[in-house]
């Protein structure tokens, strides 16, 4: 039990971190791609800028040509109050110094080096870590003397824009990871519980089953000991050690019939074969040798079956069910009782009730009846062949089957079982 736990603990914390890195992982992606879209469409504008400048200005008529009337008027039409242009000669100086400002010049420019290596390629610039730039230089040949010019951007608004866009984002990730432990650990013992319901079922299952079968191989193996002591004897004089023997064999077939059955119920290897069968004529063919025992045990068996339907199911289930259902209601009657078998059909759902006027259920074990292994007076119902699987497999039948099974008290005296089966 310790080992269990221990196991299914570790596997919950596995469960918990798989989640959290996947949440983080989906987070981190999320984050990262977000900022790196709202950077680009942010820089998008100022580069376009300098883009459509440039090529305005490239593609227009080499210097000498004439007339020049259109390159003043395409200088115009882009000019741009934000736009900073720098005309380099070939030694590295720059030539239009005066328009731009002494100021200007001082604060930023200074130290900039004319930029011979990466022509025609926009770049992100940054002076003393506090003015941002986006710039891309040209060979220009259209203007003497002018060797390169440099365009500039100033784009320290987008910058801040991203830059507290970037502390949000960072401050939301990191909340989002943080409830995202949470989250790990209520989704790991969401998908854990039915695990561990499921196996402490199937570990009840096991320790009952072989619990069940321990008997009855002890009382064989009893009584073939005792036959082997006295070799010389005849059959006759140990014939009820030998019958007893038998029935304990015939028990231990009937019990793994019905473990086998059950595990592969669990397994849902068994499917049902349905076909169309009508519904009264199988009750009536099931109940053929119900009439006649019942008799010979001084009850009567009455039949009421009215549903006239078809059914879409599997007819040897729907048996078995019926013999289950049967079974104990002969086990729990006495002389005089009497067992009846009812059909009808209500809200597109054949009912089919089975009443006895036997010992009946007690009200606070009604609910536990279709356990697994579950009696009610284990001394009395081991006399009479139960191991307490038969209403389990019942119920598993009738769910196959998209039904209802259900136990109700009779009003004076017994037990009815209701059966629902949808059409
Ligand atoms: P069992 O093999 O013990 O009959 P079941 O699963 O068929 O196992 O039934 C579980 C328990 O339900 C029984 O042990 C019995 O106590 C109770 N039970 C089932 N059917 C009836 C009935 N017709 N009348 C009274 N008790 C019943």
């Amino acid at each position: 039990m310790m080992d269990k736990n221990r196991m299914l603990r570790n596997q919950q914390m596995k469960f918990m971190i798989y989640n959290f890195i996947a949440f983080t992982l989906i987070f981190t992606i999320f984050g990262i791609i977000i900022l790196s879209q709202v950077q680009n469409t942010l820089y998008t504008k100022a580069d376009e800028e300098m883009q459509n400048y440039k090529n305005r200005n490239v593609n227009l008529t080499p210097r000498d040509s004439f007339p020049p009337e259109p390159r003043d008027r395409d200088r115009k039409m882009s000019f741009n109050p934000r736009m900073i242009i720098l005309h380099w000669n070939e030694t590295g100086e720059i030539m239009n110094q005066a328009q731009i400002g002494t100021q200007f010049y001082e604060n930023l420019i200074d130290g900039l080096q004319m930029d011979e290596q990466d022509l025609d390629v926009i770049k992100h610039l940054n002076f003393n870590n506090l003015y941002n730039f986006r710039t891309i230089s040209y060979l220009n040949d259209y203007e003497d003397d002018i060797y390169i010019t440099q365009l500039l951007v100033n784009v320290d608004a987008e910058e801040t824009v991203i830059d507290n866009f970037e502390t949000i984002l960072i401050f939301c990730t990191v909340i989002f990871i943080l409830l995202s432990i949470t989250a790990s650990y209520v989704l790991s013992r969401k998908t854990m519980k039915p695990i561990m319901i499921s196996w402490s079922k199937q570990v009840e299952f096991v320790e009952n089953a072989s619990h069940e079968l321990r008997t009855p191989l002890t009382i064989i193996q009893n009584k073939l000991e005792l036959l082997l002591t006295k070799p010389n004897e005849k059959i006759v004089d140990r014939f009820e050690n030998i019958a007893l023997s038998l029935s304990e064999t015939r028990r231990l077939n009937k019990l793994t019939t019905d473990l086998l059955t059950l595990a592969r119920a669990d397994s849902t290897e068994t499917q049902f074969v349905k076909k169309s069968i009508d519904i009264d004529v199988l009750i009536e063919q099931a109940c053929v040798p119900y009439v006649e025992i019942a008799e010979s045990q001084d009850k009567s068996l009455w039949m009421q079956l009215d549903s006239k339907m078809q059914l879409e199911a599997d007819a040897s289930r729907i048996h078995q069910l019926l013999v289950i259902i049967l079974d104990n209601a002969l086990k729990y009657t006495s002389k005089n009782d009497s067992i009846g078998i009812k059909t009808s059909y209500e809200d597109h759902r054949i009912v089919i009730e089975i009443s006895d006027t036997g010992i009946g259920i007690r009200e606070e074990n009604v609910r536990h009846i279709f356990d697994r292994f579950y009696r009610e007076d284990q001394a009395r119902t081991r006399e009479k062949g139960g191991f307490g699987l038969g209403l389990s497999i019942a119920q598993w039948i009738v769910s196959g089957h998209q039904g209802t099974i259900k136990a109700l008290q009779n009003e004076n005296k017994g037990t009815t079982f209701v059966i629902k089966l949808p059409k």
